[in-house]
């Protein structure tokens, strides 16, 4: 396969413009309403639409350039394009998948793989979020969810077909799999070719449809799923139920993801796998140092307050924070802050000590303008 700016005539610098152009003219001589059965016509017919839907789009364009030719406009292969990328990407692509299935529908490999994907449904993938308490995220538990999915009907076992009934040609395609369509494109008179809805490209349907199913061959429900939610989980992170997405017919199922919202905590803050609280404290407690009772995730913890300690001192209680995911006995922190009080209103008799410890460390207390201490 050569190049794809020689098969559109045009030079590598070649503007969009020029691209487009080259594009029309070729594709008008080539196109298959004028060289009926001509097969090396047919072939460059489809080599310039490929070699247009790469070139057309700056980004597979810019991607072609970076890689070289070497892939070719088979695609597909080692250039990681894949031509269905070019039906989502490219604008006014689906005139172009129109045109390779009108003409090369039955024998072009894009119809065949078409109508042989058709009879398979793909798993989807199921992506639900599920708000967790923090305490839950800390030490793990065992969820119970109620999911909608779709699963392969168990009447049919996935035909579509009622009991006992028969799997005919379908009427509406004459086992074709597609519709043809006559529409105006900018290249003329187009026969587009359609998926056919009643048989969905298989060219067969059921002589009798599943009653359950209504011959779609899956069904959704209503199903309870539990989900082990491990120690140590983080806000934001994800955990994959392998297969227990939908279901698919003649194809992997999909599997579930369960995005975990962790709920925050009136007294802990999560940090990595630390926790960190506050503490307030007098300013005596601060000055005399104390032993206080504070609450850890694991429960209530003596701590002593050493003496002298100051604002924002962190007095760490090591291994009693978040367990680690995924490593059995290794658990972060947990972080006291400690905040301390400064009183607002004294007693008089408080106000009294405070005067007297000020006179035992040589300090002179003023009054002030306003003469609000005294
Ligand atoms: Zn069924
Ligand atoms: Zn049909």
């Amino acid at each position: 396969m050569s190049d794809l700016y020689s098969i559109l005539g045009v030079q590598k610098g070649a503007s969009q413009d020029e691209v487009k152009k080259s594009y029309r003219r070729l594709a008008n001589k080539y196109h298959p309403d004028k060289t009926k059965g001509d097969k090396a016509k047919e072939e460059k017919f489809k080599e310039v639409q490929k070699a247009y839907e790469v070139l057309s789009d700056p980004q597979k364009r810019q991607q072609y350039d970076a890689f070289g030719s070497q892939g070719g406009p088979g695609m597909g292969g080692g250039m990681g394009f894949d031509p269905r990328d070019f039906a989502q990407n490219f604008g006014g692509a689906e005139a172009f998948s129109d045109i390779f299935e009108a003409f090369f529908g039955g024998g072009s490999q894009r119809g065949r793989s078409k109508s042989t994907k058709s009879q398979s449904i793909p798993g989807e993938d199921i992506r639900i979020s599920l708000k967790i308490d923090f305490l839950d995220s800390v030490f793990g538990k065992e969820a119970r969810i109620n999911l909608k999915r779709i699963v392969k009907c168990e009447s049919c076992g996935g035909s579509g077909a009622e009991k006992g009934s028969k799997i005919v040609t379908c009427q509406n395609c004459k086992g074709q799999g597609t519709i043809k369509e006559v529409r105006q494109t900018l290249l003329g008179q187009m026969v587009a070719s359609k998926v056919c809805h009643v048989c969905n490209g298989e060219g067969k349907v059921p002589e009798k449809r599943c009653s359950k199913c209504n011959g779609h061959k899956r069904h959704s429900v209503n199903q309870e799923i539990t989900v082990k939610i491990p120690a140590g989980i983080k806000s934001g992170s994800s955990i994959r139920l392998k297969g227990k997405g939908n279901e698919g017919i003649q194809s992997l199922d999909g599997d579930l993801y369960v995005q975990i919202v962790v709920e925050d905590s009136k007294k802990f803050i999560r940090q990595d796998y630390d926790i960190y609280t506050k503490c307030n404290i007098s300013v005596i407690q601060a000055v005399l140092g104390d032993e206080i009772q504070i609450e850890t995730v694991h429960g209530l913890e003596t701590i002593e307050i050493p003496p002298g300690s100051e604002h924002g001192k962190q007095i760490i209680l090591k291994g009693l924070g978040v367990p680690v995911l995924g490593q059995k006995d290794k658990r972060g922190n947990h972080i006291v802050v400690l905040q301390i009080d400064i009183p607002k209103k004294i007693s008089k008799k408080e106000r009294g000590l405070y005067l007297e410890l000020a006179k035992e460390s040589g300090l002179e207390i003023k009054p002030g303008k306003s003469g609000l201490l005294w």
